[in-house]
């Protein structure tokens, strides 16, 4: 066993769910030197998006409250990864040297993949919720509104802004809510026919206009504000600085989370892909994953081998509104089981889940080593026939 150095200095790239988490955990060796990039000032719970842009929540945190106070934060963008020299470029024009880093950068709207892409509002960023924000303030309340994607993220902006707003329509695609059982989805249906939301399944939007939506069944449909719920990206840092990723361009790593190609390097939340077989990108799995990177990181600097990830789902759960839910219960390895809890209890739930990230995460910022997080997970089983885990 090596004893490691004060020196030893770490730098996580993104400040997210798995960042904080990461650069918060790090520190229950407070000799590490653990500096935090991420490109705002303040922390977007994203999980609460759809909720900045109905106007019932912030979206934001302040990262005062929730790093523990030696983290440094600076406020840039990485640009290029130097595995060679350990160094992370940045858009500022500086550049930072590590021992160790955590690449964390999350996910991003994907654009879409049809005519008049530019017409269409994401909301999967803090700038295009923002952006939505002031559409939405600009139009009328009954002037009729889109949401594309029948996800769990196109769910609830529909049921977020069916408080406000008089039409609002759900294109879902070929099945709403496909990752939810059949008893989840009649409970899901059910709720936003509730609150006023035409859901629209089976059919895909082929065209966004200025002021109408084309979908594939030829019908036309008015729209003042086009909302692009489908599909994720994922920053291109990692591929873009050379490093081996997945299709989608997630960090590719082994079930420790560490890069196939750098051990100095580890990866978590959303853009990770542990053996090419990324979790669900959820904040459920991007705070113990940031745990677990910087276990890892802990356990290289004092030439230990660093335990594989074990992550356990519980559930997906869903806010309709302010008042209503649905919460799927899920077996460990997360496909849904045809439990679910819906209406006020699984809203209060959902609330509590949401309270619960940045609390967890505060926490663990006050006091380093004190999150806990759901073990026992099935997936070390799961992979143990398809790819070789360490
Ligand atoms: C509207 C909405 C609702 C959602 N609801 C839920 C939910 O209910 N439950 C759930 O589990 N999940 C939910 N999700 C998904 C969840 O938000 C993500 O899976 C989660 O944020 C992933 O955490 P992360 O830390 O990997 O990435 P993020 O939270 O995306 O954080 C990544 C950070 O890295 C920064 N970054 C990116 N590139 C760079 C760079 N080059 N340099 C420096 N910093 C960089 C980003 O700006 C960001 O701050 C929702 C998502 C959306 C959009």
């Amino acid at each position: 066993m090596t004893e490691h150095t004060a020196t030893t200095s770490v730098v996580v790239i993104g400040g997210g769910y798995a960042g904080t988490m990461a650069a918060n955990h790090l520190l229950v060796r407070p000799e590490i030197d653990v500096t935090l990039v991420n490109p705002r000032p303040a922390f977007v719970e994203r999980i609460r998006l759809h909720q900045l842009v109905a106007g019932t929540g912030q979206g934001v945190a302040d990262y005062g409250e929730l790093l523990n106070p030696h983290i440094h934060l600076t406020v840039d963008e990485a640009t290029r990864i130097d595995a060679a020299t350990r160094t992370v470029q940045l858009a500022s024009g500086g550049a930072l040297q590590y021992d160790y880093l955590i690449y964390a950068v999350g996910s991003a709207a994907a654009a879409p993949d049809v005519p008049g892409a530019e017409f269409a509002f994401p909301i999967a960023e803090f700038e295009h919720a923002t952006r939505l924000r002031e559409r939405l303030g600009s139009l009328h309340p009954a002037a009729p509104v889109c949401v594309v994607g029948g996800g769990l993220t196109g769910i609830e902006t529909a049921a977020e802004l069916a408080h406000e707003r008089a039409s609002v329509t759900l294109i879902a695609g070929p099945v709403l809510g496909p990752s939810l059982s059949r008893a989840g989805r009649r409970s899901v249906t059910r709720q936003l026919t509730r609150l006023g939301v035409d859901v629209i399944a089976g059919c895909f939007v082929t065209e966004v206009r200025g002021d109408a939506v084309v979908l594939s069944d030829g019908r036309v449909l008015a729209s003042a504000a086009t909302i692009w719920t489908a599909g994720f990206r994922v920053p291109p840092l990692a591929a873009r600085s050379g490093l081996a990723t997945d299709e989608l361009g997630c960090l590719l790593t082994d079930e420790t989370l560490t890069s196939v190609d750098d051990a100095r390097i580890v990866a978590a939340g959303d853009a990770a892909s542990p053996s090419g077989q990324p979790l669900r990108m959820s904040c459920q799995a991007a705070i113990p994953l940031g745990a677990q990177a910087a276990n890892t990181v802990l356990s290289r600097i004092v030439g230990e081998q660093p335990a594989v990830i074990n992550q356990a789902f519980v559930g997906q759960c869903v806010s309709l509104g302010r008042s209503l839910g649905t919460v799927q219960l899920s077996r460990t390895d997360d496909t849904p089981i045809g439990l679910y809890i819906g209406g006020r209890t699984a809203a209060a739930i959902k609330e509590f889940v949401c309270k619960g990230t940045v609390w967890g995460i505060a926490r663990e910022g006050r006091k380093p080593g004190s999150a806990f997080w759901v073990r026992g997970g099935n997936r070390q089983q799961r992979l143990r026939e398809s790819v070789t885990v360490p």
